[in-house]
């Protein structure tokens, strides 16, 4: 059920049967010269329309632009402050509540948005509307240890793996050469205990992290299912939580 595919009439009928919609969230950003600038984005939305197939629940459009300045010297990176991205959640989330639907997990596809979308959802809670992050990979971290063998969150095998599985012919796998070779072994850079990577390109010369040539779509197609499922079942308990228990408590006595 997509609310874009909906006429208004459509919508009418559609809305006052729900309880939970999934609004996908990602990114605009490098990753590495292999994968799509839309990777976070497109992941997002594919976990959320695979969770859809499972419950039914109500699927919002992709909101593609994210928190993503740090990859600002690659080329064809988007961003927004995050106060901005905070405030356009915010306000998508009150637009559907005057509908009725006044719950709805942030399907999120970038690490980088968790701070806004985290400050959006404690704005809401205090209108009873009530809103979740659901970041795909931080669900299933069990599963990727298990599946995936080398580090590198950012255009890895764990990105890479999910891309190859929805869409493969947006990775340029002739390009994997390219991105290993410029590649940091994991996310970020830090010295005596301090992080001093600011920007991806303090860390990374191409963009990407870990080792993108040990990705397959297998992978990938069972680390989306298993981040589906997951998000399928947070949506079941959300449906049928009594709001009561969803809003902030009263003071202690
Ligand atoms: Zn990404």
């Amino acid at each position: 059920m997509e609310l874009s595919r909906m006429s208004w009439a459509k919508a009418r009928d559609g809305l006052k049967n729900t309880t939970v919609a999934l609004l996908p969230v990602g990114s605009t950003e490098q990753h590495g010269p292999h994968l799509p600038l839309g990777t976070d984005h497109l992941t997002a939305a594919e976990v959320a329309r695979r969770a859809g197939e499972r419950g039914g629940w109500l699927i919002l459009p992709t909101v593609p632009v994210g928190v993503s300045e740090h990859h600002r010297q690659f080329w064809g990176t988007l961003w927004v402050e995050p106060e901005v991205l905070r405030e356009y959640m915010v306000g998508i989330a009150r637009s559907l509540g005057s509908h009725g639907v006044r719950r709805m997990v942030f399907v999120n596809g970038h690490g980088g948005n968790t701070a806004a979308l985290d400050e959006a959802a404690r704005i809401l809670r205090h209108e009873d509307l009530f809103g979740y992050v659901f970041s795909w990979w931080r669900a299933i971290p069990d599963l990727i240890a298990q599946e995936i063998e080398t580090q590198g969150s950012h255009a890895g095998e764990m990105e890479t793996s999910a891309v190859l599985a929805f869409a493969p012919g947006l990775v340029a796998s002739e390009c994997y050469s390219e991105a290993v070779a410029g590649a940091a072994p994991e996310w970020g850079k830090r010295l005596h205990g301090v992080e001093i990577g600011f920007d991806t390109l303090d860390f990374s010369q191409s963009g990407a992290t870990g080792d993108p040539t040990r990705a397959t779509a297998d992978k990938g197609d069972r680390l989306l299912d298993a981040a589906a499922g997951r998000l399928d079942a947070f949506c079941h308990w959300l449906a049928s939580e009594p709001e009561e228990s969803l809003r902030p408590r009263p003071h202690v006595r």
